[in-house]
């Protein structure tokens, strides 16, 4: 993706209010993002750990998405990410909760996705980050990132519609 700043970071939030966008932690550290190789920019909030957030790119411009991290039940199994198909064991995979866009959201309505607990789904992707274990697929890497973002626009346009 193309770098962004902190302010199109706080601006593409599609399911918080204005004043908890503004409020987020948005990583300090933007500048030296390795940007041409993230898909989408996710992180947690250090302060608050049941908090992750996640920001990319859509044929609609940016889409910022709050998610709630389901508390880890503890148990050491095995999951795999739905997004980059990376297998973690532990607490490597999490559940993300987004409360939906609009009146679904306030309504209490909310979208869950299983995701790398770090939201570094786009290193795995690339051997930039070690999981121990991935799929073997005979697909070019060019194949799994499309593959990753198209589960990721469907899961986003569920957050929106
Ligand atoms: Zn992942």
């Amino acid at each position: 993706m193309l770098a962004i700043t902190e302010r199109a970071i706080r601006a593409s939030f599609v399911n918080c209010t204005q004043g908890e966008a503004k409020r987020l932690a948005v990583p300090n550290d933007l500048e030296t993002r390795p940007w041409v190789d993230l898909d989408f920019l996710g992180w947690r909030d250090p302060a608050a750990t049941q908090r992750a957030y996640l920001v990319a790119e859509s044929d609609s411009g940016l889409v910022g998405v709050a998610l709630r991290v389901a508390p880890q039940t503890g148990r050491a199994r095995r999951s795999m990410c739905s997004l980059c198909l990376t297998t973690h064991t532990g607490d490597g995979v999490s559940l993300m909760t987004a409360r939906k866009a609009g009146r679904d959201g306030r309504q209490g309505n909310s979208v869950g996705v299983y995701v790398c607990s770090d939201l570094a789904c786009s290193f795995y992707l690339r051997g930039r980050k070690d999981a121990g274990r991935r799929l073997d697929e005979t697909i070019t890497l060019e194949e799994k990132i499309d593959r990753t973002t198209t589960i990721l626009g469907a899961f986003l346009r569920r957050v929106l519609e």
